[in-house]
């Protein structure tokens, strides 16, 4: 471990120790194959089983059901703000969005350009501390889609529940909670994620698309934007992420290791709770999110005062826990602890915010 710090940032974020050290080992010679996986072709042998391989371990682990393709794409979460609403928005021309957070909110506006599109829930006049219950969505049975966000980066919110729709198609965002704990991935129709929070570097998005799904697009829809472009070619229609992918297998065989989706939910969990437990019981801290909506992936919280926020934060940076600070919208702190940050990092956090709150 030697000088790494405990990084609490929202992503790009901690990888695993051991995938970046086998990364760093195979760096400049992969397996025998006299080149870095960096410098190799897509189209090679030795790269198409890393990419077979990598595929293979996703679907296990996140059990993909058959009928259900898995893309590596690149072009961020943020790319799927406009290629959900420009492939699946065609069957009726109208499409259900519940805006929880910033990128649900962007997500919303961008599929504006192209139907009529409907809030079907927001947490706008609460800033978005809160999560609406089933029985406050606005639900159109004659949506293309429902649109959601599982896990709000920004403000430390999570949907505990899977809505309900019907025949409505379910599209989420998981972009920071995925890989953090089962999923019945049937009951979706896609699935998207960006890589650098809980997954993999920057550059590599996963997109899980029931494949029924594909094939409708708008007729201007771009042919890298075209799902049915990608799952024809198996996500190599151009230039696949290579390294990028390379190191989602890597943190998956570390995942494997921690007992899969399953046992990583017993640790996040059991992180999360503790940072909320000594935060509820401190005399200077308040969580932001409400009970009952709080991620278990962002914890965000503040002092009594912004002063004494600034004085947490840097003397938390000095104790060696750095990205603190919170998200301009929201203010106070966030740590964000993705599968990658180990417990005893979380432990140390929350003595140390003791400490803090002892002390002033
Ligand atoms: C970080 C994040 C995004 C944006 O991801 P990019 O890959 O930078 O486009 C979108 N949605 C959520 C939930 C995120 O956390």
């Amino acid at each position: 471990m030697g000088d790494r710090v405990y990084n609490f940032s929202a992503g790009p974020s901690m990888l695993p120790l051991t995938a970046l050290e086998r990364a760093g080992a195979e760096i400049t010679n992969y397996q025998g194959s006299g080149m870095s996986v960096m410098e190799m072709s897509h189209r090679s042998k030795v790269f198409q089983k890393i990419f077979d391989d990598t595929q293979a371990k996703f679907r296990a682990l996140m059990k993909v059901p058959e009928g259900y393709k898995i893309l590596f794409l690149q072009g961020g979460a943020s790319s799927q703000f406009s290629m959900v609403p420009l492939n699946l928005i065609g069957a009726t021309g109208k499409a259900d969005y519940a805006v929880t957070g910033n990128f649900a909110n962007v997500a919303y506006k961008e599929a504006k350009k192209y139907g009529e599109i409907s809030l079907a829930a927001t947490s706008e006049e609460k800033n978005h501390t809160f999560i609406p219950a089933q029985s406050q969505l606005k639900l159109d049975p004659q949506a293309s889609y429902f649109y959601y966000c599982a896990n709000n980066t920004i403000y430390g919110t999570e949907w505990q529940y899977v809505p309900e729709t019907g025949d409505v198609p379910l599209v989420c965002d998981m972009s920071s909670d995925i890989l953090s704990r089962p999923v019945d991935v049937s009951k979706y129709g896609i699935i998207f994620a960006g890589a650098q929070k809980n997954m993999a570097p920057a550059g590599l998005t996963v997109v899980i698309i029931k494949e029924s799904l594909a094939g409708h697009e708008l007729p201007f829809t771009p042919l890298m934007m075209n799902y049915k472009t990608m799952i024809d070619k198996d996500s190599m229609y151009n230039t696949p992420p290579c390294w990028c992918i390379y190191m989602l297998g890597l943190v998956l065989d570390w995942l494997e290791e921690q007992g899969g989706v399953e046992g990583m939910e017993k640790i996040k969990h059991g992180k999360a709770k503790l940072l909320y437990d000594v935060l509820d019981s401190s005399r200077l801290f308040t969580c932001a999110a409400e009970e009952g909506s709080r991620s278990d992936m962002n914890v965000t919280f503040r002092s009594v005062s912004e002063e004494l926020d600034a004085k947490f934060v840097a003397e938390a940076t000095a104790a060696g826990f750095t990205n603190l600070k919170g998200h301009r919208n929201v203010g106070g702190m966030r740590a964000s602890i993705y599968n990658a940050m180990p417990v005893e990092g979380v432990e140390k956090l929350a003595e140390f915010i003791k400490k803090f709150d002892k002390e002033n």
